[in-house]
């Protein structure tokens, strides 16, 4: 067992929240070897980048951070480990382009991360090779961030190969994690005090128990079973692999939140082909009206992605119109980026900048307006809210998570924080709702 005692280690995260779960995991590692975590670079022995390759920008993010590592270990000295979805791509050529980079770990390998910190595994070590099974004891422990919302991996790597996305080279094939480990996780979870559930994966929806065959449906069922644990949300989910009995799941269950994040990309069945996304406009309306009919009140949020090589103003105005039929809760939009690797890197990259840019901020705007009306529909109601801790902006302020997974900042006489409440919403903006504590939820 290497021994890091002494030893102190920051960790800066890019990315989704399968990023922030490893850095959950990799701060879990460290800490059992006895090293200590800190908050602020300038205080750590060695800084690992948990780094994110899903668009250039991501990219450029990172570099502009590792400048700023770079500096600072000229002067002071440090150990810079690059993991994550940058590490796995490139690999050894990051080396090249940033000498300061000490050592490389991909996403299947940061069990080794005692060991190269304590034995060094060699100059400048890069290890990015993949891991074929599921190794319970190489996942545990874990640091978590939030003492009341837990994240849970069910899978881990993609299959779907989207024509524009890095994932599957950056995190492999599809793994599937043993059903009882999962249950198991979220027991003990429950044990500890969370509340709240967030399965994890790529793609969740074509989840499948190596051991049982059990499907995601099934892991819905089961894990409404489980005492203690009141909210259970999961995350991404895939329109092609979104079942009819996914959803009844969903609506039968105590647990699962009304709440669904299922990502359109575009509202062009053309774009949608050319994206190799496997489902159309229509298929994906069908699926929203589904679930609106077994869950009137479900709160919907979604990802876009504007100007796709050949998306044309016809093609784009049909996203624009999906919007509009949907109305979405929230979105996360991004302007096509093409990735190394992908199908979509061999196609022109046609849509120019500003096109790209002027498309971006009008799906923006309108999803502004949509969510502002949306919002000021739970003015004078009384909704239950999971409090996550306090606002950023304003300490004295509370902040939790409604049920269909919107922010809302209240005011409360007593702490907060980790309980469910009730609050009622007197204001509202586009990105939150606003209220006072009413009464133990
Ligand atoms: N597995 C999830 C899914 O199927 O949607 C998430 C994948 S990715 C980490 C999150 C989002 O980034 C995608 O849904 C997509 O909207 C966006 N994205 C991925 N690749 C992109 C690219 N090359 N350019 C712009 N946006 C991209
Ligand atoms: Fe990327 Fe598509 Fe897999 Fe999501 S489903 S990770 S967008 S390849």
């Amino acid at each position: 067992m290497a021994d890091l005692n002494g030893l102190t280690f920051f960790i800066k995260t890019f990315g989704c929240q399968m990023n922030e779960n490893d850095s959950e995991r990799i701060a879990g590692l460290l800490a059992a070897a006895g090293a200590r975590k800190v908050e602020r670079f300038e205080d750590g022995q060695v800084v690992i980048v948990n780094s994110c390759a899903v668009r250039a920008k991501s990219e450029e993010k990172l570099l502009s951070y590792l400048g700023r590592l770079g500096s600072w270990k000229k002067k002071r000295g440090l150990v810079i480990g690059l993991a994550g979805c940058v590490a796995q791509l490139y690999r050894e050529k990051i080396l090249v382009k940033n000498p300061d980079v000490d050592f490389v770990v991909g996403p299947d390998n940061y069990h080794l991360l005692p060991e190269i910190l304590s034995h060094g595994l060699g100059p400048k070590p890069v290890i990015t090779s993949w891991a074929c099974d599921w190794n319970e004891d190489e996942r545990q422990p874990f640091m978590r961030e939030s003492p009341v919302s837990a994240y849970v991996t069910i899978m881990e790597g993609c299959d779907n190969f989207c024509a524009y996305c890095v994932v599957p080279f950056t995190r492999g094939r599809e793994k599937f994690r043993p059903l009882r480990a999962i249950l198991g996780e979220v027991a003990s979870l429950a044990r500890d005090g969370y509340k709240e559930i967030q399965f994890l994966g790529q793609n969740v929806n074509s989840y499948k128990d190596p051991e049982t065959g059990a499907l995601f449906q099934d892991l819905l069922k089961a894990s409404d079973d489980i005492k203690g644990v009141e909210w259970i949300r999961f995350i991404t989910s895939h329109p092609k692999n979104f079942s009819g009995d996914i959803a009844e799941a969903m609506a039968r269950s105590k647990k699962v939140c009304s709440h669904l994040h299922l990502p359109l990309q575009s509202g062009s069945t053309p774009v949608l082909e050319r994206m190799k996304r496997g489902y159309t406009r229509e298929d994906y309306l069908g699926t929203i009206r589904l679930l609106r009919s077994l869950m009137p009140g479900i709160s919907l949020s979604t990802d876009i992605i504007v100007g796709f090589p050949g998306e044309t103003e016809r093609e784009f105005e049909e996203t624009m119109s999906a919007l509009e039929a949907i109305r979405f809760a929230n979105i996360f939009s991004f302007r096509y980026s093409p990735r190394p690797g992908t199908a979509a890197a061999k196609l022109d990259d046609d849509v120019p900048f500003d096109v790209k840019r002027r498309r971006l901020l009008e799906v923006q705007k309108r999803q502004k307006a949509i969510q502002t009306e949306i919002h000021k529909g739970f003015i004078g109601r009384t909704i239950k809210v999971l409090c996550l801790g306090k606002s950023k902006k304003d300490k004295r302020i509370y902040s939790g998570r409604s049920e269909g997974y919107q922010v809302v900042n209240f005011t409360s006489e007593q702490n907060a924080i980790g309980r469910f409440v009730r609050v009622r919403v007197k204001d509202s903006g586009p990105y939150s709702l606003g209220g006072d504590f009413c009464e133990e939820g």
